[in-house]
């Protein structure tokens, strides 16, 4: 595999740090062009490519073609030498959060026997998916766990031909008698073409954000640097916001909202008992005309949506005839004599909206709020 090819000199495997330094540049077609050495991380290993600039051009992405690694520019270059400038804070993000998920995911199997299956280091979204279900307070020790590795501050180093080393991505065969290990103490060891920070102290901060299930296993979403303190920030200033709002601490916030969920139920079901208990008088309010010889009840009140159908009943029993509710946009005929069905279709090619029904019951949704004169004259003409 051309990952593990030593052939190229790819000065981020063994000198992470160096982000600038001059190059020989050799022009290709389409303003595309190879370096040596080479300093740019190509699009490889699911981590995403530096970026930066070569000489006067913009490097715009970089990636493996042919077992070259290739940048593409914004002009082209001719033949010849130019400095190469990484961009600092883009490759910080990338190899933090790389050199993270190999710390997660050794001690993940390492600890708690939870063999990673897949990765994505994305620049706004980290994951690690495992090959079978994790409760929340494993994830909890494995975070306390990574974060011991940060802190002891251990070299992460570049080692070749290492005998008995995992292979991360099982998918991926290495073909090649030069295997590039990297090592991180005794905590991580894999085949690896990625960049990475030069000590784990340089992550600085790990942040096990959420868990996911996933089939058969675990997704896991994970942040690290400036991205992981930007995340918990964020995380601090909801719950402050939430501690003023409920005037309460913390540990407290789970069982107030628990006590406010437990009173909007409470509420929801007094004011519906409440509308159904003034149905009847609602009812016997409806303003009555004759259409056709036949009454027709009509009232428009702000009645619940799901008893607009059931004051339509009504409606239709104190008239001995056709009911015809609005509650809001929501429609309902209730009928003993005239087509329900066609009524609805009749006042809703004036008011607009949807719906259906048969001769007997009709509702649906109006397309603008209506008052009850404006119905009686829709049913007039
Ligand atoms: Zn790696």
């Amino acid at each position: 595999m051309d990952c593990y090819n030593r052939a190229m000199k790819r000065l981020y495997w063994t000198q992470p740090d160096t982000l600038e330094a001059e190059v020989v540049v050799t022009a290709m077609e389409g303003g595309r062009a190879v370096t040596d050495p080479v300093l740019f991380h190509p699009d490889e290993g699911g981590q995403p490519p530096d970026l930066g600039t070569l000489g006067e051009a913009n490097v715009l992405g970089v990636e493996v073609v042919d077992g070259q690694i290739v940048h593409r520019l914004d002009r082209p270059l001719s033949d010849g030498r130019y400095g190469a400038r990484v961009d600092r804070l883009r490759r910080e993000h990338t190899a933090s959060h790389h050199t993270a998920q190999h710390i997660i995911s050794g001690i993940a199997l390492e600890r708690f026997g939870l063999r990673t299956t897949g990765v994505h280091i994305g620049l706004e979204r980290c994951t690690v998916d495992f090959d079978r279900k994790v409760e929340w307070e494993t994830v909890m020790a494995l975070e306390r766990e990574v974060m011991e590795v940060v802190m002891l501050d251990v070299p992460v180093e570049t080692v070749f031909d290492e005998a008995d080393v995992r292979v991360r991505d099982e998918l991926k065969p290495i073909e090649a008698d030069v295997i590039r290990v990297v090592k991180i103490g005794a905590w991580d060891q894999s085949a690896c073409c990625g960049a990475h920070v030069r000590t784990t102290g340089r992550i600085g901060v790990v942040r096990l954000c959420d868990i996911e299930s996933k089939k058969e296993g675990t997704r896991l979403f994970f942040l690290a640097g400036r991205k992981a303190l930007e995340y918990s920030q964020q995380e601090t200033n909801v719950l402050r916001e939430l501690r003023k709002a409920a005037s309460c601490s913390t540990p407290e916030l789970l069982a107030t909202f628990e006590k406010a969920q437990a009173q909007d139920r409470d509420l929801t079901k007094e004011v519906a008992r409440l509308w159904t208990q003034m149905l009847p008088g609602l009812a016997a309010s409806a303003q009555v005309r004759e259409v056709q010889s036949l009454k027709v009840g009509v009232q428009v009140a702000e009645v619940p949506p799901q008893l607009v159908a059931k004051l339509a009943g009504l409606i239709a029993e104190v008239t001995e005839g056709v009911g015809i509710a609005v509650g809001g946009t929501r429609v309902a005929i209730s009928s003993r004599t005239l087509d329900a069905a066609a009524l609805l279709k009749t006042i809703q090619s004036a008011a607009g909206g949807k719906g259906g029904g048969s001769p007997g019951a009709a509702n649906g949704n109006l397309g603008r709020a209506v008052t009850v004169e404006e119905i009686l004259t829709i049913l007039k003409s």
